[in-house]
């Protein structure tokens, strides 16, 4: 079975998550209980996290899958779950799950008519502007995103006034209003492309490329199309140095590095492999490494792991605060309830509609963006409003 190693202690498969391990709420809360029934019912989901959800955690997991799966049937709803859901979430509960791009892409084919978004704000705001007559529900109204937090419409105005004419890619990490500024979204799996194809169709060699600074920085190294970007930044990501990947390596010999794009273009460079959030767990699938190290948020290792029975993984834990409020409790009370329901305003929605449906528009790769490694830094303006 794929193994977890926590690279600060060295502790194998002790790794605590909160909402999961020790900090579970406990069904009791609910109401809900572990019975002969539920045990039955949810033993083929216990069965695909196994590997990295302790059997003894299960008696107080169970009851939340159960109930949820319940009244997914009872409300015709779905789950989107993002790669860094905890296990329990993202193998038990979700129907749709993957990386921003993947969840917003099924998200226009589901025939459900609640949609909850297991993942952070702006991910539910997506699937609202994708599905308006829809009801889309967020768990837990707290689950942010420094990144998104780091731009405003009004600083993405200001920006086109100060570079007229220039296209601007706008990272899916990012409000509803800041999409609706934009002429066209991306992710992390289509960020050059989306960034080449912008160049080509404003005829221009210049594009704007917000808000996240260190993934405008690393696409600036995959093409030649000149890039302004914000001073916007990741906060788990943006943590990971260059000097880590190479304590990494001497701490865990044999140990492949692989790093997300929104980590610095440094840490990029010293990495063995870099890609997008779908590349980081194709390339682990496809390639069955030995000993692997995932240079992004936490709960990926434990996700890639369900499907990766032979390697081992090695995990410098960087947690996403905002993904970790929703829990297999708060999908509970959000289905029970029928809380917190996303509303986007229809004059940002119609123009953020298009921004989306621009990027969807585009064939899809052949496979998700992987980064080339080892490419010296170029130069990129780096814009920011006080
Ligand atoms: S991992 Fe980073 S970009 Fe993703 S939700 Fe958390 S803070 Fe935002």
């Amino acid at each position: 079975m794929g193994r977890i190693i926590d690279a600060l202690t060295g502790d194998q498969d002790k790794c605590e998550i909160p909402g999961h391990g020790s900090d579970a709420a406990l069904p009791q809360g609910h109401g809900l209980a572990f019975t002969a029934e539920v045990e039955r019912a949810t033993a083929a989901a216990y069965e695909r996290v196994k590997d990295v959800v302790p059997a003894v955690e299960w008696p107080l997991l169970a009851p939340y899958v159960h109930a949820i799966n319940q009244l997914k049937a009872e409300r015709n709803a779905v789950v989107l779950a993002h790669n860094y859901m905890t296990p329990d979430v993202f193998g038990c509960v979700g129907d749709i799950r993957g990386d921003s791009l993947q969840l917003a892409r099924e998200a226009t084919r589901t025939s459900a008519d609640v949609i909850v978004q297991a993942g952070v704000y702006f991910m539910a705001e997506t699937a609202k502007i994708l599905n308006p007559r829809k009801t889309v529900l967020i768990p837990d109204l707290r689950a942010g995103c420094s990144l998104a937090a780091s731009i405003t419409a009004r600083d993405v105005r200001l920006m086109r006034e100060a570079h007229p004419g220039v296209p601007v890619v706008t990272y899916v990490n990012s409000s509803a209003e800041v999409k609706a500024e934009s002429d066209v979204c991306c992710t992390s799996s289509n960020a050059v492309q989306v960034t080449e194809w912008a160049a080509a169709e404003w005829g221009t060699d210049k594009v704007i490329v917000i808000p996240d600074e260190y993934l405008a920085r690393n696409v600036a190294t995959q093409t030649s199309i000149r890039i302004i970007t914000w001073q916007g930044r990741c906060e788990v990501h943006e943590r990971f140095t260059a000097a880590d990947v190479a304590n990494l390596k001497q701490s865990f010999p044999g140990a492949l590095v692989l790093a997300h794009p929104e980590c610095p273009p440094d840490v990029l460079a010293a990495a063995d492999y870099a890609g997008s959030t779908a590349a980081l767990a194709d390339w682990v699938q496809k390639n069955a490494p030995a000993k692997v190290v995932l240079l992004t948020e936490c709960s990926m290792s434990d996700n890639v792991a369900q499907g990766s029975p032979t390697t081992e993984f090695v995990r410098p834990c960087n947690l996403c605060p905002h993904m970790k409020r929703i829990t297999l409790a708060s999908i509970y009370e959000a289905l029970r309830d029928l809380k917190h329901e996303v509303e986007v305003p229809e004059s940002v929605a119609l123009r953020a509609r298009t921004a989306i449906e621009r990027m969807l528009a585009l064939p899809p790769s052949a496979r998700p963006l992987d980064f080339v490694t080892g490419r010296p830094p170029v130069d990129v303006v780096a814009m920011h409003f006080t």
